[in-house]
């Protein structure tokens, strides 16, 4: 039995959803995921088109603008079903929310109208660039400067970890347009960035190289250098500069709760493989899964995925209500980071020698999972957030 049919609390709606998209990832991702993850290649952009047909980039927008008005639910269950086939299918719609999330609650009406279609079906494929060499976690600290000349801003400066950079026709982007501004987090501006798709970038004014990663194989992150490259002026997020940081965090709680339904699906789709091989493979003349150290490993591997699935759930309905939920999408970002290690670390060990091996699966969720106590916030950092909501008076 697997805990991902765990239906409790959800509505018929949500039951389809899961079913629909398991079976799209069950038919469409898993059988080349271990392929492509050994040879590093990107997710097939066929398989992108697919997703984005059937809606899955635009599920939480309004109808107004293209989207399909869902909740924050259905958007954690799609999340999750999909990493639990491979992290980076999973994430490809992360990239499409945090852009169109930031456009909906903060653009201004012509920029609803000239991103957020696109966004949702997916024609504009978008990627975020906020992190630089010397800003990470702080985030106000980035240097790359945008400056106005007449209809255009030219961007000079760095970026690094800009995931899928090569694939976006939008960049997502910090920029310094007030570097005076006396506070630091009122120096910034969200710039958007098009660009035309592919590995070539735009030298010598837009530059790319991927970083080699240990995971995360099928979308590949990006350093990114500009010098002297241009976007149209109309593109500076809501028509006002030095707003950039303050949009930038309302955007945290979706895209911690997408993270951390992300992190589920990969405990779980480890879980998966290690419920059944310890049914399959016999020592001593018994399947490995009748030695009670075994079991109890899947029950507490078992327990840690429905408490981190049910956490991320509660946060995403909380996110429904309209109530602030820093605090939740926090606890959830930050416990199932945690969870989704340990989980693939002991579905490796139910995997013994094999778990090592890149012929079986149980490494390529373990190396994937690693990367959720870095991105979207550290787990350092989430519990810096948890920390100060606990001891405000
Ligand atoms: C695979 C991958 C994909 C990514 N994709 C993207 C992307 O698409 N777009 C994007 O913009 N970024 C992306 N990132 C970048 C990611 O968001 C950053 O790596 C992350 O925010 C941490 O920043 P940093 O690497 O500069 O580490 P630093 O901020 O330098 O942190 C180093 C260490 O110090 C700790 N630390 C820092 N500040 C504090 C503090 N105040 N209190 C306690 N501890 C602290 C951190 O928790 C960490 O352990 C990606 C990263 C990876 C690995």
């Amino acid at each position: 039995m697997s805990t991902a049919n765990a239906s409790a609390g959800m509505s018929d709606e949500h039951v389809q959803i899961r079913e629909s998209v398991r079976d799209f990832a069950n038919r469409e991702v898993v059988p080349i995921a271990a392929e492509l993850d050994n040879k590093g290649a990107e997710i097939p952009m066929a398989l992108v088109k697919k997703m984005s047909e059937l809606g899955y980039f635009g599920l939480i927008f309004s109808p107004e603008y293209g989207g399909s008005g869902l909740d924050t639910l259905s958007m954690a269950i799609v999340a999750e079903e999909l990493s639990r086939a491979w992290l980076s299918v999973g994430s490809v719609m992360t990239r499409m929310i945090i852009t169109a999330s930031l456009v909906q609650a903060n653009g201004t009406e012509e920029q609803k109208r000239k991103w957020l279609p696109g966004l949702c079906t997916g024609e504009i494929l978008a990627a975020a660039a906020f992190t630089e060499p010397d800003a990470g976690s702080d985030s106000a600290g980035i240097k790359c400067r945008a400056v106005r000349r007449g209809d255009v801003y030219e961007v000079r400066g760095e970026k690094t970890w800009c995931t899928w950079a090569n694939q976006a026709h939008v960049l997502c982007t910090t920029v310094v347009t007030n570097p005076e501004a006396p506070k630091k987090h009122n120096r910034l501006s969200l710039l958007l960035i098009p660009k035309t798709p592919g590995d070539a970038f735009h030298p010598p004014q837009l530059a790319g190289s991927p970083i080699p990663t240990i995971g995360y194989k099928g979308m590949h992150s990006y350093s990114l250098q500009f010098d002297g490259y241009t976007a149209p002026a109309e593109n500076l997020l809501g028509g006002v500069e030095g707003k950039g940081f303050y949009q930038l965090m309302s955007t945290y709680e979706i895209a911690r709760i997408q993270t951390a339904a992300r992190a589920v699906g990969v405990a779980q789709g480890a879980f998966d493989a290690a419920l059944k091989y310890a049914q399959e493979r016999t020592q001593f003349g018994k399947p490995i899964a009748d030695f009670q150290v075994i079991g109890h490993k899947l029950a507490h591997m078992a327990t840690q995925i429905e408490a981190g699935r049910q956490l991320t759930y509660h946060s995403a309905r909380m996110k429904d209500t309209g109530k602030r939920c820093d605090l939740e999408a926090g606890m959830a970002k930050a416990f199932c980071a945690e969870m989704a290690e340990h989980v693939t670390s002991e579905a490796m060990q139910i995997f013994g020698g094999y778990g090592y091996s890149r012929e079986f699966p149980a490494q390529r969720f373990w190396r994937d999972a690693r990367v959720f106590k870095i991105f979207e916030g550290t787990s350092e950092i989430q519990y810096e957030v948890i920390a100060k909501r606990l001891l405000e008076t």
